[in-house]
Formats: C-alpha cells, sequence, structure tokens
C-alpha cells in the first residue's frame, strides 16, 4: 500500500471572488509575492492564494505544498528583471534557472531616492543590465530600473483609471516617469500631455510612444511647478503619481483642472482621511480613497480620487 502524507504549510492568503482567481494570481507573480511552492485553496466562491509575506486583507491559512517545488527568494518581477529584496546570488542563480523569461537578478541595494525616484542596483546573476521590456495589458513599455521610476505594481491602478476615462478626455499625466499612465489612457483620449523632470525618463518615455504607436502624447521635459504658466488648456483629468511629495502640487492640479474634471491624487498616508480638508480647502470632493499598497508599518500609498468643484 502507498501511503500519500500531504504536508500543510501555515503561511499568508489572499482571498478573492473564484472568477478574479487568474488575474490576481498573474497580478501577485508580477509582484513577485505569490508563494509559488504552495497550492491555492479552493473555498466555496472564493479561492485563497498564497503570498510570500503579510499584506493588506490577508489571512493566516493552512496550504499544502506542490511536490518537489520549491519556495523562491523574494523578488519582483519588472520585465526579465528580477529585483530581490536580500544579496544571495545563490539565489539569484536559482531564480534565473528558474525562469526562462528572466535575463537578470539583481539585488536593490538602497531604497527609492531623490527627485527622479530612481533606486541603484547591483547585478547578481545574467546579462548586466537595468534595462528591460515590460508587456502590461497588451502594452510595451521600455523600462531602465536605474535611470527612471517603473512599477509594475501600479498596472491595476492604471486599468482601473483607464475604466473612467470618456472618449475624448483632455488629461494630464504631471509625473509620468517613462509614461506608463500617459500611454494607458491615451487610447480613449484626445490629448494627453506627460511631464517629467527627468531626462532619462522622458527619452524612455518617447521610446514607448513610438513602439505603442501612439499618436497623442505631448511629451514634456519640465518642473512641474510650471505647468500652469506653460500650458494653455484646462484638463478633464489629472494623473498625479509623485507619492511622497504630491501635496506640494495640488494647488498647481487644481489650477490646470477644469470645473467638474477629476484629479487622481497620490499620496503616501499614515491615516485615513488624511488630505480631506486640504482638497476641500482646495476646492475639491473627495470622491473615493483607497488603498494602492502597504508601504511600511503604519504607512501606505493611497490614492484619492477627486472632483474639482465649479
Ligand atoms: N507616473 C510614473 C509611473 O507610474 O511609472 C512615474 C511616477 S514616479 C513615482 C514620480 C516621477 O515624478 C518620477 O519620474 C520623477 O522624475 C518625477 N518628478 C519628481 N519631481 C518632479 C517635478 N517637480 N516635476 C516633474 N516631474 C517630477
Amino acid at each position: 500500500m502507498i501511503y500519500v502524507v500531504r504536508m500543510t504549510v501555515s503561511q499568508w492568503g489572499v482571498r478573492v471572488p473564484a472568477r478574479q482567481g487568474e488575474e490576481t494570481r498573474q497580478a501577485l507573480i508580477r509582484e513577485g509575492a505569490l508563494d509559488a511552492s504552495l497550492k491555492l485553496i479552493h473555498d466555496g466562491d472564493s479561492l485563497i492564494l498564497p503570498v510570500l509575506e503579510e499584506r493588506e486583507g490577508a489571512e493566516w491559512c493552512g496550504f499544502q505544498a506542490h511536490p518537489g517545488r520549491e519556495s523562491q527568494p523574494r523578488h519582483e518581477l519588472v520585465g526579465g528583471i528580477a529585483i530581490m529584496q536580500d544579496d544571495d546570488p545563490g539565489g539569484a542563480q536559482k531564480l534565473l534557472a528558474s525562469r526562462p523569461s528572466l535575463h537578470t537578478v539583481v539585488f536593490a541595494e538602497g531604497e527609492v531616492h531623490g527627485e527622479y525616484r530612481t533606486r541603484e542596483f547591483r547585478v547578481l546573476a545574467g546579462i548586466p543590465t537595468t534595462r528591460t521590456q515590460v508587456t502590461e495589458h497588451g502594452f510595451t513599455f521600455a523600462v531602465d530600473l536605474a535611470g527612471a521610476y517603473f512599477s509594475a505594481r501600479l498596472s491595476t491602478e492604471r486599468q482601473r483609471i483607464l475604466a473612467q476615462v470618456h472618449e475624448g478626455e483632455v488629461i494630464l499625466d504631471m509625473f509620468a516617469g517613462v509614461g506608463p499612465f500617459a500611454i494607458t489612457l491615451a487610447k480613449p483620449a484626445s490629448l494627453v500631455v506627460a511631464s517629467d523632470l527627468n531626462p532619462k525618463a522622458i527619452e524612455l518615455m518617447l521610446e514607448n510612444i513610438a513602439q505603442n504607436r501612439a499618436k497623442n502624447i505631448l511629451s514634456m521635459l519640465v518642473d512641474a511647478r510650471h505647468l500652469d504658466r506653460i500650458l494653455p488648456w484646462k484638463f478633464d483629468r489629472i494623473v498625479m503619481n509623485l507619492p511622497l511629495s504630491g501635496t506640494e502640487f495640488l494647488p498647481e492640479a487644481f489650477r490646470l483642472c477644469r470645473p467638474g474634471g477629476t484629479i487622481h491624487f497620490y499620496s503616501l498616508v499614515s491615516a485615513e482621511g488624511m488630505h480631506c480638508a486640504r482638497i476641500q480647502e482646495l476646492g475639491g470632493t473627495v470622491l473615493s480613497e483607497r488603498v494602492v499598497r502597504s508601504y511600511s508599518p503604519g504607512q501606505w500609498h493611497a490614492v484619492y480620487d477627486v472632483r474639482v468643484c465649479g
């Protein structure tokens, strides 16, 4: 007689409706957050997906192990590059060998810093580069991790905003980086103005505009502080993705948005409703406040959708 021993492993899990299971699984893989050594749990109409560490809404569950599948070192995927949190060259080699889509594994040597919001990386395995191509919802973005900011974790946010855009809108992306929001929103829009003060970000954005054949994006190398003196338009929608210091630019965004228009304001917060008073003072109504992701204990990235009053 053969006895099959099923080992149960305790791990954090994310519960989602079964119909969102595959979409969530793909998003967790992109983030490098899925614990691929464990099997997911079917629980009525829900699925519970194992994740490598605690996150908002996660529950502590007992999972069955995938026989023969080893747990991978914690990492985040950006196109063909895996970013590891630990300086572990052995783990990096293992990771590189396990995923044919990877060309490079890097270690993030520090935090995102400076005006350009970039980080330093050291290559642990594979081709010595920080450049890669990211495919996201049918778009392809050229990214250079050391040269300009890019986060694959915001792909759901880009789709959430896209679902709100009406045909023919005039949109401003004030802190556009290599252009992922601008390019995603360009299809239904009549015009997207995408500005950034990092020359490398603008160089990659131009490459991305060309490779995605977007014909209605005006790319500008400019400090957002000067936008309302340069631009002749009032915008239907403004994206402000500069979470650490975006508050400083709120008055500028209100001046550039038409009455009845929408501002998507990303910010690092430590309490719910932290910016509501300031938004009301500037003449806005908070339509919603959502958590995008946790940042550190007691701090998270939030997005406020704001209606500018007439
Ligand atoms: N929206 C992009 C994305 O999601 O990938 C990039 C967001 S990143 C958090 C913020 C960007 O704002 C960086 O590319 C940085 O260079 C740019 N930035 C910072 N200060 C700025 C300013 N005063 N004016 C224009 N761009 C600025």
